[in-house]
């Protein structure tokens, strides 16, 4: 039987494609291990947002040609966006690595290993795919016994939007809605593996449309049948798409988890121009404006990008302005980084490092504070959490999330550990989270 070893970087893109490719080896009759040392074929999912994350993989590709030269029968595989983006460089720089799969080659997968001689064995009946584990995902060993409680399903693949700042449309490709029969398929398969949240995922979820005219907004109307899902949110949207249509579509649905991400990246029309970002900040929000009287109670995050190539300190004071209303219950706030091969690299004037991070600093502190009230504003309620599994900093105690996506942590004992859901009372909240005990 063929032994795996599957380690992914990156987005939640790359866990579900992770996933997906998987499941097919595990269908064709794979196990996996999580040593690498042990396996007959060695899968890298690679990611090439920023180039931290290629460093890495450059690095983990030193340590693997170790194995190789140990076991010269075992097969390496590089799949993802570096794979895509690096193609020649790779076979260069790690003429060791078997093959390459970007994004777009994933079809080829299964021929790939079955010209590898991997039997076609099925796996034994009533059996049930779980996602493998890798040893040096620290915490990930821990968590692997609660993560099938929340699966990741791609709707869309690629994207045509071309912000100046990000690599995904060179290295995934033209935007591709998924068959609602396969989503709904997958998502049946989840929840019969346990899943309790079906995350919904794509560089746009917005721009979904299917060859027989279903928009994003009639998917959720259509998927909100399946009995079994109790928590149900997607990622990412973009603010050009997000219309009064999916909101609405949202209000009906009786198991959507209340929380939202929506991108605004910058509060300046100058900058949002320049990123290609397709919005002004009015009409963004106008948008927020829109979900807030139909959807209360939810909570809304975003991202932002301070130090834009050409920003200036007016540009960063209207962000500045945005964050500081309370606009956010939550914000992932990045100093740009240049990405070789996409326009914003060369554009002038790019902003010094120093002055990036003194902005950056000051939206963190002024969405802290937003944050803060908002984790405060639990305080003596009891929430619902599904279980991640024992907290990271702490063992003895349990962390879940909440609908709204906030981490709580909680006794762990006999009663906490095996339920995929417990209620907490709150009597504590932070920067990062909430506390409490069970209701
Ligand atoms: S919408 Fe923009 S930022 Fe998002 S994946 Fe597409 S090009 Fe990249």
């Amino acid at each position: 039987m063929t032994q795996i070893y599957m380690q992914t970087f990156g987005c939640q893109m790359n866990v579900a494609d992770s996933n997906g490719l998987a499941h097919q080896a595990w269908s064709m009759g794979c196990t996996f291990v999580a040593d690498p040392s042990l396996a007959d074929i060695v899968i890298l999912n690679t990611c090439a947002i920023r180039e931290k994350a290629e460093t890495r993989v450059y690095g983990r590709l030193g340590q693997l040609k170790v194995f190789k030269e140990a076991r010269p029968d075992s097969k390496l595989l590089v799949c993802g966006c570096l794979a895509e983006k690096d193609r020649e460089i790779m076979r260069s720089k790690a003429p060791w690595v078997d093959a390459l799969l970007g994004p777009r080659d994933y079809r080829q997968f299964k021929q790939l290993l079955d010209r590898w001689g991997v039997a076609t064995d099925s796996p034994p009946a009533g059996a049930i795919f779980t996602m493998p584990s890798a040893e040096d995902d620290p915490g990930q060993d821990l968590h692997q016994a609660y993560a099938h409680l929340r699966a990741l399903v791609n709707i869309t693949r690629g994207c045509e939007k071309f912000c100046t700042y990000c690599i995904v449309p060179y290295t995934r490709g033209p935007l591709e809605s998924i068959d609602p029969e396969e989503i709904e398929s997958q998502i049946r398969r989840e929840v019969k593996a346990g899943a309790k949240e079906i995350m919904l995922l794509g560089q746009n979820v917005n721009s979904y449309l299917h060859g027989s005219g279903l928009d994003f907004a009639g998917l959720l109307r259509r998927i909100k049948s399946i009995e079994g899902v109790d928590r149900l949110t997607f990622l990412t949207s973009h603010p050009k798409d997000f219309d009064r249509c999916v909101v609405d579509a949202l209000a009906e649905l009786p198991n959507a988890a209340p929380r939202m991400h929506l991108p605004m990246q910058s509060g300046s029309n100058a900058v949002l121009e320049k990123m290609a970002r397709l919005y002004t900040i009015e009409e963004y929000l106008e948008k927020v404006a829109y979900f807030r009287e139909r959807l209360a109670g939810w909570a809304l995050t975003t991202d932002i990008i301070v130090g834009y190539p050409t920003e200036t300190e007016a540009d960063f004071e209207k962000t500045l302005d945005v964050v500081s209303a309370g606009t956010f219950e939550q914000a992932f706030i990045f100093a740009y980084s240049p990405r070789a091969g996409t326009p914003a690299a060369t554009m002038t004037p790019q902003v010094p490092q120093a002055e990036k991070i003194r902005r950056l600093q000051a939206v963190n502190a002024a969405q802290n504070e937003a944050t803060r009230r908002f984790h405060e504003s639990f305080i003596g309620d009891t929430v619902r959490v599904l279980t991640q599994g024992p907290s990271k900093k702490d063992a003895a105690r349990m962390a879940g999330k909440t609908g709204h996506n906030v981490t709580v942590i909680y006794p762990r004992d006999e009663r906490t550990e095996h339920r995929p859901f417990v209620d907490v009372a709150i009597d504590q909240a932070y920067n990062w989270g909430l506390s409490g005990i069970v209701a």
